[in-house]
Order: structure tokens, then sequence, then C-alpha cells
């Protein structure tokens, strides 16, 4: 089923969880055992990330460096299959303009069709010191708005190239907001006016960044509403789990804590994550208070700290 079925039918709490691929060289247990733990709270569907190639650099014992391109955690589409096959869990699998080629997405996306798969979130994903080079008869996507026209065009049955009778791939596409603006947008305003390009272009819902202060989200709603944007704009939460997080947090996710809560953790260190937990239960209940269509949490490889949460739910 479609993201925005399940958003539309729904009569309970709906919990999205969003997780990682295992690094390579892992296996899948990895993965699959954090949906395990993830079924008693019966999951409405399951977002999988996706990563680029990056290029790493490391030092060898003469002082040279090599400089290596890889991606760190590849198998997001298999991920998916399984989920989606072995758990019957509707997953929506992330692609990125970054690193891809138009031809590389239009593939990807008939392997997601083939698998039953028709939920995809689209984005743009950040360059991780590797500028791939695209050989000149390949065309690319720059901004996520690209790759949702792309996606609309498959929808209507438009490849890149003509095929005589070929049939459309039905895809419900989300795309991300950023309640505390992304980190490159000089400004809410103009953040929201491109997250409304990426809307009129196709996408049927938004899932926002996390957020730790639930008025940045009612904010972000209200203006997004203003500007004329009328879809789900579904919440992510993340469970904090240690002090450490209070800088890694910010740092690779530009994103604010509240006083109250740094307070809260500094003050007692060796309950952090009993806070983090307190914490995001009182924003789950919040926010379902206020009716929103679903809340969607950042799992990534660990599924303990969010079972806390949703678990009172159930
Ligand atoms: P875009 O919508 O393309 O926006 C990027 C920036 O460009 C913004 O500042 C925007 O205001 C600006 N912009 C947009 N259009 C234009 C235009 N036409 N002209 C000028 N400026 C413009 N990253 C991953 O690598 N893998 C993942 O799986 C992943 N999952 C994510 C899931 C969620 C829910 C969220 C919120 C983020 C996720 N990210 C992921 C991170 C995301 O890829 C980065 O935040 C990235 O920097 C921006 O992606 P975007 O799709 O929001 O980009």
């Amino acid at each position: 089923m479609k993201v925005t079925e399940h958003i539309d039918k729904a009569s309970g709490p709906l919990f999205s969880f969003e997780i990682v691929p295992p690094p390579r060289g892992k296996t899948i247990k990895a993965a699959t055992d954090v949906v395990e733990q993830l079924l008693p709270h019966n999951p409405a569907w399951i977002d999988v990330t996706a990563h680029p190639a990056g290029a790493y650099y490391n030092e060898n014992p003469d002082g040279s460096v090599e400089r290596k391109v890889y991606k760190k955690r590849p198998g997001t589409i298999g991920i998916c299959g399984v989920i989606q096959n072995r758990f019957k869990i509707d997953t929506v699998t992330h692609l990125l303009t970054q690193g891809f080629t138009k031809e590389e997405t239009e593939d990807a996306l008939i392997e997601l069709n083939y698998l039953g798969i028709h939920n995809v979130l689209a984005l743009r994903g950040d360059n991780l010191n590797y500028n791939k080079k695209y050989a000149k008869d390949r065309s690319r996507n720059f901004y996520a708005s690209d790759l949702v026209k792309q996606i609309n065009l498959l929808r209507k049955g438009e490849y890149l190239d003509d095929i005589n009778n070929s049939l459309p791939l039905d895809f419900c596409m989300g795309v991300a907001g950023y309640p505390e603006k992304h980190f490159e947008a000089p400004n809410l305003k103009t953040d929201i006016h491109y997250l409304k390009e990426k809307v009129d272009a196709g996408a049927d819902y938004i899932v926002t960044q996390m957020f730790f202060n639930n008025q940045a989200y009612f904010d972000f709603v209200d203006s997004c509403r203003a500007a004329g944007i009328t879809c789900p704009i579904v919440p992510g939460l993340k469970v904090i789990k240690n002090t450490k997080q209070l800088t890694t947090v910010p740092r690779h996710f530009y994103v604010d804590f509240p006083d109250e809560f740094v307070s809260q953790m500094l003050e007692d260190p060796d309950h952090a994550e009993e806070i983090g937990i307190n914490w995001a239960k009182k924003q789950t209940e919040e926010l379902m208070a206020a009716n929103v269509p679903s809340i969607h949490f950042y799992v990534m490889n660990d599924a303990k700290s969010v079972s806390q949460v949703v678990k009172k739910f159930f």
C-alpha cells in the first residue's frame, strides 16, 4: 500500500521507522534484526536510507595517502525487497540525485516496480568529497525537484527514451522538509519556496528532518500551508541516548536542542538515555494530540530506545 493510503485509512496512531543498510562487508541480518525488533510496534511503513559513493583517504605506514571511492552502505533496494516480501511491510526506498545518473535512477525504479515496491523518498543527498564524473551521454538530476520530475514522468509512462506502449510506473513519492531550514538555504522562506517546487512537481507527502521542539514543527506546517502546500507533512523524531549526541546531532543535521532538554541531560548524564526517551515520549504525545498524519522515527540501526518510546501506544 502507498504511504498516502496508509495515512488516509489510519484510524489509530501511525508510526513509521527509518533504518540504514549494514556497512559493506556485513550481513543483512544487521538490518533484519532491527526490523524484527520493530514488528511489535506495527510499522505502517519502513524507510531504508540510500548512500552515495564517497571518497575516503587512508594513510599508509610510509606516510603516503591512498584515495578510495566506495559506498559505505550499499544494498538499499535489496533490503527494501526483503522487508516488503519477507515481512510483508511496506517499504519506502530512498533515492538520491547525488552520485546517480538519470539512467541509473530509471533502472532502479524499474527494479523497485518488479519487487512490488511503490513508495520512494526523492532526495538530493550530500556530496561525500567525491565528484562523480558523468559520461557525456549520461544525464543527471541535481536538486531533489529534478528527481521528482523524472519520477513523475515515469508515473505517466514517459521513460528517458521513447518506448512504444511503455507502461507507467506507479510510485507514491515523498520529499524532505526542514522545520529549522536546510543548512544551505539562505532562510526558511526560500527553503519552503523550493519545497513547494517539489510538491508542485508531483511529491505526495513531506517527511521532516528531526526536531526536538514541537513548536518548530507546528510553525513549519503553518508556513507551508501559508505558502500553498497542502499535502501531509509527517513529523520526524529521533531519540537521543547520550550527552555526546548533544554536539554530534547538531553538527550532522543542523538542528537545535531546546534549553530545557540540554539542562536535563547535562545535569544528570548518567540517566541520559532515560531523559532522551522521556523527551521523545512527550513530543510523541503532543504531536498525536495535534492529530499529525503519522510520526516517523529515525531508528537507524538501534531500535531499543525507539521501542521504549512507542510501546506505550500499543
Ligand atoms: P533539495 O530539496 O534538492 O534541497 C537542497 C538545498 O537546495 C536546499 O537548501 C534547498 O532550499 C535548495 N534548493 C532546492 N531547489 C533549488 C533550486 N532550484 N535552486 C536553488 N536552490 C534550491 N541523505 C542521504 O544521503 N540518504 C538518505 O537516505 C537520506 N534520507 C533523508 C531522509 C529525510 C526525511 C531527510 C529530511 C533527509 C535525508 N537525507 C538523506 C539528507 C538529505 O539528502 C540532505 O539534507 C541534503 O542536503 C538535501 O536533500 P534534499 O532532498 O532536501 O535536497
